[in-house]
């Protein structure tokens, strides 16, 4: 069965060390802040964090929601919002020099604005103290409130991302059931027309019984939604009680739909056995204004 299937070797990674990585976690952890680098193990932190990027946990641990693919506890935070986090955010990001800093966060169905206005503020306190870092911010659906995606649009950000995360057959198997395939791509369409400068950015999963029409049908309604850059990345399951790993997904297997996501018009795809949405941002960025 799927379960029983070893994890082949190109997804083994050495475990970060050095002084980068203390540097980096010595002061996260003084400020009280997360960074899904460390909280979901992710195998590129040296990588990214030796470039200057990493991905900050904003709006708490607890998600109002559950995808099944998704490590994240599930309850209801009950409106609690920290109001110091983003000068605090902002703070680590000056004092760590990053150049390109991710901002995300779990669904937070209970706030009336499922958190916009606490992403704008953080996107603009970093703004202020680190002028010149680049900053995206992967967001929620906010049930497709377009008044919530125009709050983080105008916030002054570089990319505005939301992550389809898988075919349209295998969303209501894989997401929560409010989060929908097409109201996915509407957010992204949204946030796009809104502001078309901004670029915008969106990854699927692979490995979770898609097949190459389906991947391809999805890029296609991306690219028709005005998204810029697309990331792809294999599914990796968080425990035994997630959905099981459907395929491995071979290194040459993600050239192609490298190739493909080309094809179909994306300024940049990043493709891999190991990429995540936010592996290497700093670089996907960089190509895509160039490109
Ligand atoms: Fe995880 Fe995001 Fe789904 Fe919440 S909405 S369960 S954080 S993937
Ligand atoms: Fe952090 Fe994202 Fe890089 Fe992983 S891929 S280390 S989560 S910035």
């Amino acid at each position: 069965t799927a379960t029983a299937r070893p994890k082949p070797e190109w997804l083994k990674v050495p475990l970060p060390v050095g002084p980068v990585y203390a540097r980096v976690s010595g002061l996260v952890r003084e400020l009280g802040l997360h960074t899904v680098c460390q909280e979901a193990r992710c195998p590129n932190v040296a990588e990214c964090w030796g470039h200057g990027t990493a991905t900050f946990m904003i709006l708490g641990w607890v998600c109002t929601r559950a995808c099944k693919f998704c490590a994240v506890a599930t309850g209801n935070p009950r409106g609690a919002v920290d109001a110091g986090e983003p000068q605090r955010v902002a703070t680590a990001v000056r004092e760590l020099d990053l150049e390109y800093v991710v901002l995300t966060s779990v669904d937070r169905d209970d706030l009336p604005d499922g958190g916009a206005a606490h992403f704008a503020r953080t996107v603009r306190a970093i703004k202020e103290a680190a002028p010149s870092t680049r900053v995206e911010a992967l967001t929620p659906d906010f049930r497709g409130d377009r008044a919530a995606v125009a709050l983080v649009v105008d916030s002054g950000l570089d990319v505005f991302a939301h992550n389809l995360e898988t075919v349209r057959r295998l969303t209501p198997r894989v997401r929560d059931p409010r989060a929908t395939y097409d109201q996915s791509l509407e957010v992204l369409a949204f946030g796009k027309r809104h502001r078309p400068e901004v670029l915008t950015k969106s990854s699927l999963m692979l490995g979770l019984g898609e097949t190459d029409g389906e991947i391809r049908e999805a890029m296609r309604d991306l690219r028709a939604a005005g998204v810029d850059i697309l990331t792809l990345g294999q599914y990796l399951r968080p425990s035994k009680s997630h959905l099981s790993v459907e395929r491995y997904v071979t290194p040459a297997e993600f050239l192609r739909y490298r190739d493909w996501g080309y094809e179909e018009g994306f300024v940049e795809v990043f493709s891999g056995p190991l990429v995540r949405s936010s592996y290497r941002a700093d670089r996907v960025f960089e190509e895509a204004k160039a490109g």
